[in-house]
């Protein structure tokens, strides 16, 4: 049995496995969590009392009769501002992602640092207002944007300052715990919490190719949660190919992200996107255009492969427009793979994940939701007093 450290890691291995698993029998969580049912009882306990999840009674699925069904509780608000696909989403919802308030607003790449902050100041006091109208406590907030880096004053790849928004989000929703985190982060999170529990175990890397192209190591959310990011998209594979959004040229992103999907097929990006998972089907792909797709595939394939070098991570997951395509198409991944990474493809285990495209702000809200619960669950101070009152 794995032992947990503190009592903070264990009310949030409790809370990532209810969230994993959409609500779970005791006997099941006492499982999922490695703990005793007689260990988690005073920890659900209290979560209960502070109101962040319920039990109600169901019948269990073995013997035993009626018993005590957790979930997570749905009258805790969180929210999101994503930054993806030239636009900025901004939500409310709840823990289990139910979407109750979300705007959209236009933010093309490439605009200006004085034009991105405007955009920004609107969507976070329309969003503000939206929740103090209905005396609504937003418990917490997480902003994810392309080509964060902590170190970074602004992103290389969308001119948000990081010390103006930190400004505004004070001045706006001074009491709501804020996360500011690459938009890698919140797909990666977004795409675990579609997996359901118990999936691969252990870490994996995760690979998302859409309008923007990304990847992230991701440990299992119910045990450590982490999810250290890498920027694969930027990775430059010929110096004197096309300039990309970040300044340089010749990224991978260039080859292999929506925007050159788009231009392969001679479509529009922002249709190919809304299409999702039914772009292979919608489009009639000429022998030229197929043959081009499957050499861009054959660059991911490369750069994924020489990322594993790098790290020596088994499981690979890549989400995004690839997962569409047929298994013939799919396997010039896995042999380009096999062709960078040393040793070959021997214990690779690869899987494609469907094409998540055009569903903002699901992976936002879903951000969220995880980081409210990496911080174990802890209440807003007035939430906490409403609660007890
Ligand atoms: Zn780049």
């Amino acid at each position: 049995m794995r032992l947990i450290r503190s009592r903070r890691d264990t009310r949030s291995a409790v809370l990532g496995y209810l969230w994993c698993s959409g609500g779970s029998f005791r006997p099941d969580l006492a499982q999922g969590v490695a703990l005793t049912e007689a260990s988690i009882s005073r920890i659900i306990g209290d979560l209960k009392a502070e109101g962040v999840i319920e039990e109600t009674r169901r019948t269990a699925p073995y013997r035993g009769g009626p018993s005590q069904f957790v979930t997570l509780s749905n009258q805790i608000r969180v929210a999101a501002i994503e930054i993806s696909n030239n636009s900025l989403y901004s939500a409310v919802g709840t823990l289990a992602g139910e979407t109750l308030y979300s705007e959209r607003y236009d933010l093309p790449d490439g605009l200006g640092a004085a034009d991105v902050a405007a955009t920004m100041t609107r969507a976070v006091c329309d969003l503000a207002g939206w929740a103090k109208q209905r005396g609504i406590a937003l418990e917490q907030l997480a902003v994810s944007i392309p080509g964060y880096d902590p170190d970074l004053r602004t992103s290389p790849i969308v001119a948000v300052n990081v010390a103006r928004l930190d400004d505004l989000l004070q001045r706006e929703l001074p009491e709501t715990p804020a996360r500011l985190t690459n938009s890698m982060v919140a797909r990666a999170v977004g795409h675990r919490l579609e997996m359901g529990t118990g999936v691969l175990g252990g870490s994996y890397f995760f690979v998302f190719v859409g309008h923007g192209v990304g990847a992230a190591i991701v440990d299992e959310l119910a045990e450590s949660g982490d999810v250290e990011t890498c920027e694969i998209g930027h990775v430059v594979i010929d110096p004197g190919g096309a300039v990309c959004r970040c300044g340089h040229a010749g990224c991978l992103e260039t080859y292999v992200s929506t925007v050159a999907l788009a231009n392969i097929l001679a479509v529009q990006e922002s249709e190919l996107i809304n299409r999702g998972d039914r772009w292979p089907h919608d489009y009639r792909i000429s022998a030229p255009a197929r043959a081009e797709i499957r050499a861009r595939l054959g660059r991911l394939g490369l750069a994924i492969g020489n990322a594993l070098n790098l790290n020596r991570q088994r499981n690979v997951v890549i989400a995004g427009w690839p997962g569409s395509l047929p298994a013939e198409d799919r396997a010039n991944v896995l042999e380009a793979i096999g062709q960078s990474r040393l040793g070959g493809l021997q214990g690779i285990a690869l899987t494609f994940s469907p094409a998540s495209l055009g569903r903002e702000p699901v992976s936002g809200l879903a951000l969220a939701a995880f980081s409210f619960i990496r911080r174990s669950g802890e209440r807003r101070a007035q939430g906490r007093h409403l609660i007890s009152s």
